[in-house]
């Protein structure tokens, strides 16, 4: 029998679960949140609380779902400091400098990238993510590209391959060859260790019929498909992840009203990642025209050390209320349910009953703190699958 844990004097409660309280966050003032073991059991007000085996007093602080970052790079080595103080000294930013990173990647051993890679999961526990996605794609070869997802393999179910990242240096001159690699013997080595496929569709990567060939082959070995999509240029990638019904159109910052349209007709959610455009001093997405559209909108870190170095939700969502037109709730809701719809999941995201017990405490008394009181380190305590881990 598990241990139930009633966690009682939460100030506000996001629930994200419209049923349970007010909106679409299901908000609930004077909250209290039953944990049977790794899944919520009740929520509601806490003079309603049942009865359970241990007992948290939240001290009036805000209780939300755990963020769900839904887009990171995290197998990688090395550091871009000297690329990033040139950019902010006035170089603009191109896709090739990601091959600086894959020479390093390549030269680390599989001790080092997960190292590394804990590292970087633990800072963004602390910041209360509790479920993350992340990618291959600074390896390039079957061997490192294999290798990377085994690695993340080992500490997420939210595996991506991005073989389809940059051309290899190795084929710069037979980019036709490099996508049949892609698209052959590394998928064949990569498919068992993943479960997304994504190709970064942009000029000086990959363009919209290679995209075609790399997220197609991927389906046929059943990886469904997730794309880097209209980040630097308009593109044919947002609009092609929505024919293939993509999980997802990753980055979705330069659109026409045609892939507007066609993202709100279709399954796909627009994830919005802010990082990259504060890192690249780049023009910011307009998730208010998505959301007014009708468009399912995720905010995620797109955590790598290129060209978004945070593993910060909270910072994101405080860059999406100031300069991208959220509300502090709507923020909120695609940093949570959004990554999750993102990630086709429907146990994460949101504490409703039967949910994963994924949550974040906030040294404060609402989650409009996150981008109210930007830079200030909120989340106090992390729960998952009802362990306190933070
Ligand atoms: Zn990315």
């Amino acid at each position: 029998m598990s241990t139930t844990t009633l966690i009682t004097n939460i100030g506000s409660l996001v629930t994200n679960d419209p049923a349970a309280g007010d909106g679409p966050l299901g908000l609930i003032e004077g909250a209290a949140l039953v944990l049977d073991g790794d899944t919520v059991a009740w929520t509601g007000r806490s003079a309603d609380a049942p009865t359970a085996d241990e007992v948290h007093d939240a001290g009036g602080r805000a209780v939300i779902p755990g963020f769900v970052d839904s887009h990171s790079h995290l197998v990688f080595a090395g550091d871009r400091t000297a690329e990033f103080n040139a950019r902010m000294s006035g170089r603009a930013y191109s896709a090739g400098g990601i091959r600086t990173t894959v020479a390093a990647t390549r030269a680390a051993t599989d001790d080092e990238l997960e190292a590394n890679l804990t590292r970087y999961l633990d800072e963004a526990l602390r910041q209360g993510t509790t479920t993350f996605e992340t990618k291959s794609g600074y390896g390039l070869t079957t061997r490192d590209e294999e290798r990377a997802l085994r690695i993340a393999a080992r500490h997420t179910d939210e595996v991506t391959y991005l073989g389809a990242h940059v051309v290899s240096p190795d084929f710069a001159d037979d980019p036709a060859a490099y996508v049949a690699l892609v698209t052959g013997e590394m998928l064949d080595a990569c498919a068992p260790h993943a479960r997304w496929v994504d190709v970064f569709c942009e000029k000086g990567a990959f363009d919209g019929d290679q995209a075609r060939a790399v997220l197609t082959a991927g389906m046929a070995k059943g990886l469904t498909p997730r794309v880097h999509a209209n980040q630097l240029t308009y593109g044919p990638g947002v609009q092609l992840a929505v024919e293939l019904d993509a999980a997802s159109a990753d980055h979705c910052t330069h659109l026409t009203d045609a892939d507007v349209d066609a993202l709100a007709s279709g399954n796909t959610v627009a994830t919005l990642l802010p990082g990259a455009e504060f890192s690249t001093r780049a023009q910011w997405p307009d998730a208010r025209r998505l959301i007014d559209a009708g468009v399912t909108v995720a905010l995620s870190t797109d955590c790598n050390p290129g060209s978004s170095f945070t593993s910060s939700v909270p910072f994101c969502i405080a860059l999406a209320v100031r300069d991208m037109g959220m509300t502090p709730d709507e923020a909120l809701w695609s940093a949570t349910a959004g990554g999750a719809a993102a990630l086709r999941r429907t146990d994460i995201g949101r504490l409703a009953p039967g949910a994963r017990a994924d949550l974040a405490v906030l040294d404060a008394p609402s989650h409009v703190h996150l981008a109210y009181r930007p830079g200030v380190p909120l989340v106090s305590a992390v729960w998952r699958r009802g362990a306190q881990l933070v």
